[in-house]
């Protein structure tokens, strides 16, 4: 990395309003996701990472980025897909929205832009009868799994050139946890003009910068993503480009659902006001503060190997005992930087690691409690048991 690589954006990449401080976060891991152990990669494993937040709009965004490092990170080391049945409490959420908003009344052709391994457009294409389902995925692996399953999947970044791998227009556009990630806006949404009907609907789902922030979690502040959306931020930056908010809902885990239809570009938007969250930092400090004490000197079980867990890490400055996840997939794999690899969880969470007197601390480091929770149960697991925001459950 050079001082020529990095990116600096002093002004509201969404509307140029002037950046008030939000957050800063020292030591944070570049790399969200595990690796075959036997895989190299590059130090350095941790960054120090800022964001600010817009005066006008309520947009959070990294002030400094390396654009470069970025695009490595999706094409070579994004997350391990998941057999079928995990993780699916996201992608239901977003189904059931789709349903009330009675997008899935609409049929003909698709495109998801980050389709992962294809789960969601495969649900929507099946629900709406659609024609041609079609899907841009920039990582090898993912795009591996969501071509097995039938779709059509084009392994490249979505870009301003879209249409020229398209066949035809498409009726509908989504896209789930893309557009926080992006440096050029104006490429992404050029995309989207070109490939879309006229009367296209898009959608689009990100982090809540509300939901977050105003809790003081830290989910969505790493260093993938270069933004964090507020419900002002998100519909501003649709409006400029042609497209107008019709209906939006937070999920319970914090994801904006937000669909647009086509409007004339620019204009003024009128949601909800501006929002602050000038508690923030200290919120995140006394978190930190909280989970350090809360794993002083106790055994440690992370269930989770992802950008929450890395994240905790990084905070608590140690690993695990014990590192599982219930994607099995993930079993053998070790974070860039770290020594312990994951295991199944039935040996994580053996009597035999442990010993009562020693009090051993289980962190649930993933935002798919409700799907974990009972699995951990079912294994017999009897001591103290916490969220990735040290709350006991
Ligand atoms: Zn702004």
């Amino acid at each position: 990395m050079t001082v020529h690589d990095v990116t600096h954006m002093s002004r509201c990449p969404v509307c140029g309003g002037g950046a008030l401080p939000l957050l800063f976060l020292e030591s944070q891991p570049i790399y969200q996701h595990p690796v075959a152990a036997s895989e190299p990669v590059p130090g350095p494993f941790s960054v120090d990472l800022e964001w600010a937040q817009c005066e006008a709009c309520g947009h959070a965004w990294q002030r400094e980025f390396v654009p470069e490092l970025l695009e490595s990170i999706y094409r070579n080391h994004y997350y391990t897909p998941a057999p079928g049945g995990m993780a699916i409490q996201f992608r239901d959420e977003f189904l059931r929205a789709m349903d009330d908003f009675g997008v899935l009344a609409r049929r003909g052709a698709l495109l998801e832009i980050g389709a992962s391994d294809g789960d969601v457009l495969l649900a929507l294409t099946r629900r709406m009868e659609a024609t041609r389902a079609f899907a841009f995925e920039p990582n090898a692996t993912n795009a591996s799994v969501a071509r097995q399953r039938g779709l059509t999947v084009y392994e490249k970044f979505f870009d301003r050139h879209a249409r020229d791998s398209l066949p035809c227009a498409v009726e509908i556009a989504l896209s789930r946890h893309v557009i926080e990630h992006l440096f050029d806006f104006d490429g992404f949404f050029a995309g989207i003009e070109s490939v879309t009907s006229r009367d296209a609907t898009l959608v689009l789902e990100t982090p809540s910068l509300e939901h977050h922030a105003g809790r003081g979690s830290l989910a969505p502040f790493h260093v993938e993503h270069i933004h964090v959306f507020s419900k002002r931020s998100l519909a501003r930056l649709a409006r400029r480009f042609g497209w107008q908010l019709v209906r939006d809902r937070v999920t319970d885990d914090g994801n904006l659902i937000a669909v647009f239809a086509r409007c004339e570009p620019g204009g003024s938007v009128s949601c909800d006001p501006n929002v602050r969250f000038e508690g923030l930092q200290a919120a995140v400090d006394a978190l930190r503060g909280h989970l350090r004490w809360l794993v002083d000197g106790r055994p440690l079980v992370f269930w989770g190997a992802g950008s929450a867990a890395i994240g905790i890490v990084r905070s608590i400055g140690r690993e695990p005992d014990y590192w599982t996840d219930g994607n099995p997939n993930k079993v053998g794999l070790v974070f860039p930087g770290c020594t312990r690899e994951i295991v199944s969880p039935e040996e994580a969470l053996s009597a035999r690691n442990f010993r009562p007197a020693d009090r051993p601390l289980l962190v649930i480091a993933s935002s798919f409690v409700r799907e974990i929770l009972p699995r951990v149960t079912a294994m017999g697991w009897a001591d103290e048991i916490v969220d990735m925001n040290g709350r006991s459950i």
